[in-house]
């Protein structure tokens, strides 16, 4: 038994070194990703469910790596935020994001707002407000035309300091939306505190939708609480019309969704709204 203890110990042992090799390569190969220009930005329209209108666009983060392949930024953005990378690259994230305002505008579409993620660490580095203000600067978008994405877990978690960011940023004339809504814990009293303007409502409480399941009651909760607090309330992940249909029959104005459009790099993005769906 004590030598079986042993090799259990051993293999666990390999396994964890295995898991930090793998972190480690990647990380190396993260860091190198923006000097090879490996990063670039896609966007996902949104669009309203009543209208058939573009309302904004979701910039997302991809990286292509050298011998072609994607890699997920479910799996780099982690890699990013634990190395402390994710502060230069979210910003040349915003940056790159702002430009492309700038390109949709000369294509002719107007009154539609840009949507950046920003990540926990991003959020609560210091300087954070000013560098949001330095990029708007830099790039000549108006604070109006940006929105913020921070999940829910953020805006719920540090309170005091969140709330005075988000009334910094919010003073900016900057757009604040909650990110992956339903998943967290949310009370109540404490959203109402938020100066936020959008829930982005979780993929997960949309795929379900018209299923029976008891996860399908999220989106309907959601979205007359959304109403009654004055934030707006966008579906996201909706792949199907069938779903699109049940949640405008809901009162849920805003979607976002392979069913209206993949994320697109700018070069596609700018084909694509001369023959868009409307
Ligand atoms: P997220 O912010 O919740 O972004 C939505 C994800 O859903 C995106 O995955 C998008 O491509 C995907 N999606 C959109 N419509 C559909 C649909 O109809 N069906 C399905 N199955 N998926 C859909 P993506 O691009 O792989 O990004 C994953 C996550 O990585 C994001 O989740 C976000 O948390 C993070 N991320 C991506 N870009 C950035 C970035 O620039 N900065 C930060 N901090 N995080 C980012
Ligand atoms: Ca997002
Ligand atoms: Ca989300
Ligand atoms: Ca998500």
């Amino acid at each position: 038994a004590k030598a079986q203890g042993a090799g259990q110990l051993l293999w666990y042992g390999a396994e964890l070194e295995a898991s930090t090799r793998e972190h480690m390569s990647l990380l190396q190969a993260f860091t190198e990703a923006p000097r090879l220009g490996q990063l670039y930005m896609a966007y996902q329209p949104q669009w309203s469910l009543h209208s058939g209108e573009i309302i904004g666009f979701e910039a997302l983060m991809r990286w292509r790596t050298a011998d072609g392949r994607h890699v997920s930024p479910d799996a780099f953005i982690p890699v990013a935020e634990s190395s402390g990378l994710i502060i230069e690259t979210g910003r040349w994230a915003l940056i790159t994001a702002l430009q492309a305002v700038g390109q949709l505008r000369r294509a002719g579409l107007q009154g539609f707002h840009m949507a950046v993620n920003v990540s926990v660490m991003q959020f609560q580095a210091p300087g954070f407000v000013d560098m949001v203000q330095q990029a708007l600067a830099q790039t000549g978008v108006g604070a109006e035309a940006l929105e913020l994405e921070i999940t829910e877990s953020v805006a719920m978690a540090g309170a005091q300091q969140v709330l005075q960011i988000l009334a910094s940023l919010k003073a900016m004339g900057v757009g604040i939306a909650i990110d992956d809504f339903g998943t967290g814990y949310s009370s109540l009293s404490y959203l109402h505190q938020l100066p936020a303007d959008r829930l982005k409502i979780d993929r997960a409480f949309v795929s379900c939708l018209g299923s029976g399941e008891r996860s399908a009651q999220i989106a309907e909760m959601v979205l007359p609480l959304g109403r009654q607090i004055g934030m707006k309330v966008l579906a996201e992940g909706v792949e199907t019309s069938e779903q699109a249909r049940l949640l405008a029959a809901l009162g849920c104005d805003e979607a976002q969704g392979y069913l209206f459009a993949k994320p697109m790099p700018l070069s596609e993005l700018l084909e694509w709204i001369k023959v868009r769906p409307s």
